[in-house]
Formats: structure tokens, C-alpha cells, sequence
């Protein structure tokens, strides 16, 4: 069982269908999921949400001020993070959102320390904001905010993913799973686990990782109580 866990969500498990926006159906449903399966355990979860629903720096900013494309990626993610919040607190799971962007009316300011005590107290943490600059990703967000908080692991949820493959399992049939790898085979063998900043603040670090399918049923119950699931990224 883990005591601490930090979830990575990528912004596109909020929009529906249509892969874009923020659809409050579902991001109810994503909610549901995630707060069952903390039901009854004593997992302390942070998330982080990405914005790739809303904004990508470098392909929706061609042409702008790259880095100023890449603020207005970070702010998508303090969206996102409040549709979450808006959806994890109706389906009945205290939050609090601390953003890395002062937006004092919105999101608390990231404050490490306080983000801790809120785990302590059994409040789902969702980290928006990113790292509050830019030129990152919410990879490196995933990866910062694990290690500042000293979570067990990161985890990585994928959209009908069940892990890490040598090769595209959607291109080619015969693409290998692979249940386990260090950081450095991964790197190595650029297997698609997270971006290449991330992954080696990771691989420093021995923050293991873990790939794994968000929509399998029981996945992330199972995955907080220790067992394996997915892909596991360990030194
Ligand atoms: N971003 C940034 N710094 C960060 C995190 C995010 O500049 O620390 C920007 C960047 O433009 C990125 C966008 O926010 O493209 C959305 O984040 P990301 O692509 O990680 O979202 P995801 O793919 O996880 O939905």
C-alpha cells in the first residue's frame, strides 16, 4: 500500500468526444473514478493536470512569443484544475487547489509545506499552474511536485493505454509489453513514459514511475493498494 501517490492526468481526460475543451460529464466521470477508488484507503493523493485540452505552447503558439505561448498553456491547466476540484468536491472528496501562478481569487498559491498538511488531512491536492514557467511540461510538474512532497511514486494514467510498449501498439501489431524497465532502459530506448526533462529528473531522483490504464476497471484501486498494474519504471 502506498502512503503518498502523485497522479499525472493529461488535460484531454477532461474534454469529451471531441478530444478539446472541458466537458463536465466527463470530468464528472473521471471524478467518480478516482475518488472510488480512494474510498476507504488511506492514500494521500496529489494530481497534477496538464492542459493539453485547452492549450499546447508549441503547437497552438506558432508564431507567438514562445514563452508567452507557454504561459497561456499554464493558465489552461488552473481551468482545469478547477473543473476537477469543481467535480471531485460533488462527488463528496474534499480538495484544494494550489495553483503555481498567483490567482489568489481561484487557487491557493503553491506553498509545499501546506500542500503536505492538506495531504495530512485526507484533502485531494490538485496542482495547477504547472511549474509556473516555461519551456516545461506538466511531465516535469509530475516528477517536481512528487519529489517535493516525497510521494512513493508517480503515477502516469493513460487513456486505454494498459502501459509501455517497444513500439506503438497502435501501429504495429507486434509491439512487445513491457511490464518492467529502469529509467535508464527507458531512456535509452526512448520507450514513450513521459518527456525526456521529466524522465531524467526521475531517473536522478529514483522516483519510480508506473504506466497504467486510468478506464481499466479497478486499475487505480488496485494500483493504491500496492499491486501491480501497468508498467513499473524503477532504478
Ligand atoms: N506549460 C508550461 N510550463 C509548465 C507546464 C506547462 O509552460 O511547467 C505549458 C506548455 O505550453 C504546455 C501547456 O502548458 O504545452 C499544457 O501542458 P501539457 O502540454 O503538459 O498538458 P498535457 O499534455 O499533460 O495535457
Amino acid at each position: 500500500m502506498f502512503k503518498r501517490v502523485l497522479l499525472k492526468l493529461s488535460g484531454e481526460f477532461l474534454a469529451g468526444e471531441s478530444g478539446f475543451g472541458i466537458s463536465p460529464d466527463t470530468t464528472a466521470q473521471l471524478a467518480r473514478l478516482i475518488t472510488g477508488a480512494l474510498e476507504g484507503t488511506e492514500v494521500e493523493l496529489a494530481i497534477v493536470i496538464g492542459g493539453g485540452n485547452l492549450w499546447r505552447g508549441a503547437r497552438n503558439g506558432e508564431g507567438m512569443d514562445p514563452a508567452t505561448a507557454d504561459y497561456i498553456g499554464m493558465l489552461g491547466t488552473v481551468m482545469n484544475a478547477m473543473a476537477l476540484q469543481d467535480a471531485m468536491e460533488s462527488a463528496g472528496r474534499p480538495t484544494r487547489v494550489m495553483s503555481a501562478i498567483q490567482m489568489a481569487a481561484v487557487a491557493e498559491p503553491y506553498i509545499r509545506r501546506r500542500a503536505m498538511r492538506h495531504l495530512e488531512k485526507g484533502r485531494v491536492v490538485i496542482f495547477g499552474g504547472g511549474n509556473g514557467a516555461p519551456f516545461f511540461t506538466t511531465d516535469t510538474t509530475s516528477t517536481l511536485r512528487a519529489l517535493e512532497i516525497g510521494a512513493d511514486v508517480v503515477l502516469m494514467a493513460k487513456n486505454r493505454v494498459d502501459g509501455v510498449y517497444d513500439s506503438d501498439p497502435r501501429k504495429n501489431s507486434d509491439a512487445k509489453f513491457i511490464a518492467q524497465a529502469t529509467h535508464r532502459e527507458v531512456v535509452e530506448q526512448r520507450l514513450e513514459v513521459m518527456d525526456a526533462t521529466a524522465l531524467t529528473l526521475c531517473m536522478d531522483k529514483g522516483l519510480p514511475i508506473v504506466v497504467f490504464d486510468l478506464f481499466q476497471d479497478g486499475n487505480l484501486r488496485r494500483l493504491l493498494e500496492g499491486e501491480r498494474v501497468g508498467t513499473l519504471i524503477q532504478t
